[in-house]
């Protein structure tokens, strides 16, 4: 039995969706704009291909055009570049990314580095985390955009919340504490270095965990009554062997003292492609000098 409130991801990752899809017919019919995502896949890793065929599937879902370009894993740098170069030109791509991780011989800066910031829908490009960080207009990377939206829709305010975010990559832990430095919450980051993390973790109202190890933040880590936000995806092996997938919280613990949390898989997973898809309807509202929709909050 659990207590806690589970957050799902997966449906408000689908109304998200449809509410994207709204905005995208009424741009079509009302302006003439339909917005276009390209997305560049270098060889043929098989969990990249997965999130390659959902995001083009779910660009079309909601009316947008969808531009995929799978390059085989000899493609030089140059070439690519060649290419990121062509689809920043082209007024019909309003979103570029390139699915990462690249081959060992692409340099991945130099990639992140030639999407224009405008197109840059992942919000990887430091012009990105710039304006992120200094309050500018910009893309925030979307699986910490599709957290802050999970927890607004949770808490409301977050203005004077103790949060602990957990990880400090340049995809989630970082933009993660921008955001909710953003939303005035009090906000530590720890990392792999952080003294006595458990107690750390301890004085959270908001726990965002994004480590990649599965089920290491324990349910007696947890305030009582605090959110947690697992972002952690982590194939473990489950019953009679079958792979399964566990966040970075150990659930089972978790949601028996947090106030609301989400589950993995179906939390925080889901928000990803719909944050990419609203990043990429901005971007269209954007280049088109259009009013830009704010999805995704309630006010
Ligand atoms: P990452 O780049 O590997 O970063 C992991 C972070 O966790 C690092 O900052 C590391 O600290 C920290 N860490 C590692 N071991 C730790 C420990 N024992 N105690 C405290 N901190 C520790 O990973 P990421 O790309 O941010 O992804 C994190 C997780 O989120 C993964 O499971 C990934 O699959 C998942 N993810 C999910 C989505 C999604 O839902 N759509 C998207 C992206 C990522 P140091 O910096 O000190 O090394």
């Amino acid at each position: 039995m659990s207590d806690a409130k589970i957050i799902d991801g997966k449906a408000f990752a689908a109304k998200l969706r449809t509410d994207i899809t709204a905005e995208v017919s009424k741009l079509k019919s009302e302006h003439g704009v339909t917005p276009g995502l390209a997305v560049i896949l270098v060889g043929e890793d098989p969990a990249s291909q997965v999130y390659v065929r959902n995001k083009g599937k779910q660009t079309l879902e909601c009316g947008m055009n969808s531009y995929e370009h799978k390059l085989p894993a000899e493609t030089s740098e140059a070439d690519l570049l060649a290419l990121i170069a062509k689809l920043n030109a082209d007024e019909n791509v309003h979103g570029i990314l390139c699915q990462l991780p690249v081959p060992k011989h692409i340099n991945e800066q130099a990639i992140l580095a030639a999407i224009d910031p405008a197109k840059d829908v992942d919000g990887f490009h430091v012009v990105n985390a710039g304006a992120l960080a200094t309050g500018g207009e910009g893309f925030a990377p979307c699986t910490p955009y599709g957290c802050l939206m999970l927890l607004k829709d949770t808490l409301g305010d977050l203005s004077g919340k103790r949060a602990v975010v957990v990880g400090r990559s340049n995809i989630v832990g970082k933009p993660m504490a921008q955001l909710l430095l953003k939303e005035s919450c009090t906000v530590t980051i720890a990392h792999s270095r952080t003294r006595d993390l458990p107690e750390e973790v301890r004085r959270a109202d908001i726990v965002v965990a994004a480590v990649g190890r599965p089920n290491m933040i324990k349910g007696d880590w947890i305030a009582p009554g605090a959110t947690v936000i697992d972002v952690g995806i982590n194939r473990v092996e489950g019953a009679e062997g079958k792979m399964k997938l566990v966040g970075d919280v150990e659930f089972e613990t978790a949601s028996k003292v947090a106030g609301a949390i989400t589950p993995v898989p179906g939390g925080v997973g889901p928000m990803t492609i719909a944050c990419l898809l609203n990043n990429t309807l901005i971007s269209a509202c954007r280049a088109n000098g259009l009013e830009v929709p704010n999805l995704g909050f309630d006010s």
